[in-house]
């Protein structure tokens, strides 16, 4: 344990999440991680978030009963005397808004690459989002048990690709079949990988010896040795130091090296989150004052993530709420930033072997609030309802759609089931300025397919959503002149969003870049925020 339990139950917090290309080994980490800090006790089951798990707790009957699948989307667990809040973040095919807007609820973010394939384009875009806000971003460089590229290519790439300092914290020797260990280079270590024998789950993964003691010989080789102490002197020489504040203020990541799979790398990597990840930060709001202090007396949150019944014919919903202040208590009667009032009497903590009722939470926590609709993506919910959190924008689409209806005489409904599955956030929904036509916009395809699916579920009308000239969007703003100019010079392509905010919907990334340098002195938004 450490001096940490002494101090205010909100800075025991460690909220994170975990940012990736698909298949670059999110998942297997996030079983590892559970693993190594003894929250789950048998491998898989992250993995199979289902059937098994669904009969264990009250809370997994009110899932099964209602239809809403909270599984994995928040993961609590202890380790060294502090509380690990590990947000999930949607990949693949539910790769959504979500995905992004989860990064808004966490302090911190673990970036892993694929030790072969260094930055991949998504992890380029998470990381962006991580910039809105400036989070600290630890990297895992996954998959050193196959064949990697070359430790400086990888750094200069994270250097090049993200502009980020890369710090690395140990130095790898070998990968692949070679594959020997890895240098710690704060404590002049060695940690040596143990190749899985025929039993593997016998077998421990790591052993740690001393670089300065001779007992090292009997692990490596002369050579490897050589190796190691030479990537140390690399490291020392040519790299960026470990830097605690360039770090916070989102600038150097620090760099550590294993694999998930065969869970090596991965008790240094919980440690260098207990070590250096930091606590529930004040979060920027408007209200009473400008922040929102984590220590702060009145019990404050945000809305992240909506998720809906799967049953179409149920209206409950969960509201994924981080709190940034206060101390909460069951039954608490909260109000959101449009004055509408709660009773929070049974909202949902999320462990990762089970799942409990809260009757506390605190600053840093993720709670599910079971709702009738009533919160939406965005909304501030305190005590006083006098507060707006900032910083939970819309994200530019990447994907947009016309909407075309079978029938249209039912062009009334569907203006009417559009607006509001928008305003719930499952896609954005955009209306053109000449011509009124709905565009709908998503960063991904389940998005659209699921939003096609509850208009015809829950308001009973048949759309297509169909391709359409544009490709990507953006918010506009400037001066009224200049705006005006550029609006008449692309009237079919401006349209004004949920709010009433302008967008210039673009061809594609070319069109938007051509734009930004013909009309400087218009600006183009990636983001926007509620008004
Ligand atoms: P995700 O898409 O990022 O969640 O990736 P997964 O965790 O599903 O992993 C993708 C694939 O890579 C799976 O087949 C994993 O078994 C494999 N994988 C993950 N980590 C490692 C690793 O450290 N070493 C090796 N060799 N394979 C790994």
């Amino acid at each position: 344990m450490t001096a940490a339990s002494a101090g205010p139950e909100w800075a025991r917090r460690r909220t994170y999440a975990i940012i990736s290309h698909p298949d670059a080994g999110k998942t297997t980490l996030t079983e590892t991680l559970l693993l190594e800090a003894g929250a789950i006790r048998l491998a898989g089951q992250v993995r199979a978030r289902g059937q098994n798990r669904r009969t264990r707790s009250d809370w997994m009957k009110i899932e099964r009963e209602r239809g809403i699948s909270v599984s994995a989307s928040v993961m609590t667990y202890d380790y060294r005397g502090l509380l690990f809040n590990l947000l999930d973040t949607p990949g693949h095919e539910d790769f959504s808004e979500d995905t992004y807007r989860t990064l808004t609820a966490a302090d911190c973010a673990i970036m892993v690459l694929d030790a072969a394939k260094g930055v991949e384009p998504r992890t380029l875009k998470l990381v962006e989002v991580c910039r809105l806000r400036d989070i600290p971003i630890i990297t895992f460089i996954n998959k050193m048990d196959r064949e990697a590229m070359e430790v400086t290519d990888l750094l200069d790439d994270i250097q090049d690709k993200l502009a980020l300092d890369a710090a690395p914290m140990q130095w790898p020797c070998g990968s692949g079949q070679r594959f020997r260990g890895v240098a710690d280079l704060k404590r002049d270590s060695f940690i040596l990988y143990r190749r899985p024998g025929a039993d593997d789950e016998e077998t421990e993964p790591s052993e740690r010896f001393d670089l300065t003691s001779n007992s090292i010989t009997s692990a490596l080789s002369a050579e490897e040795l050589n190796e190691v102490r030479e990537g140390a002197e690399v490291a020392r020489e040519l790299c960026a130091p470990f830097i605690d504040q360039s770090f916070r203020e989102g600038h150097l990541t620090p760099v550590y090296f294993g694999s998930a799979l065969r869970r090596f790398g991965v008790r240094e990597l919980l440690d260098a989150i207990a070590e250096i990840a930091p606590g529930p930060q004040p979060q920027a709001a408007s209200g009473p004052s400008d922040a929102l202090e984590p220590g702060g007396k009145e019990v404050a949150g945000f809305v992240f993530k909506v998720q809906a019944n799967m049953d179409p014919n149920h209206r409950d919903r969960v509201a994924f709420v981080r709190l940034v202040s206060g101390a909460f208590r069951r039954g608490m009667k909260l109000k959101t930033d449009s004055g509408k009032q709660l009773t929070v009497a049974n909202p949902i903590l999320f462990f990762a072997s089970d799942r409990e009722i809260a009757d506390e939470a605190f600053a840093g926590d993720v709670m599910g609030v079971p709702n009738h609709g009533v919160l939406r993506v965005g909304d501030t919910l305190s005590e006083s309802g006098k507060w707006r959190v900032s910083g939970i924008p819309n994200f530019a689409p990447e994907i947009l759609r016309r909407a075309r209806l079978k029938d249209p005489l039912k062009a009334k409904h569907l203006k009417k089931a559009l607006e509001s599955l928008a305003e719930e956030g499952v896609t954005q929904l955009f209306r053109l300025q000449t011509g009124g036509e709905f565009v709908i916009g998503a960063v991904g395809a389940l998005q659209i397919d699921v939003m096609a699916q509850r208009v015809a579920d829950e308001y009973g009308i048949e759309v297509v959503f169909e391709p359409c000239p544009f490709e990507t969007a953006r918010w506009i703003r400037g001066d009224a002149a200049k705006l005006d100019a550029f609006i008449d010079r692309h009237k079919t392509a401006i349209a004004e969003d949920i709010d009433g905010a302008l967008v210039f919907l673009a061809k594609s990334a070319w069109e938007v870049s051509y734009s930004q340098e013909k009309w400087p002195d218009v600006t183009f938004d990636t983001t926007r925020e509620r008004a």
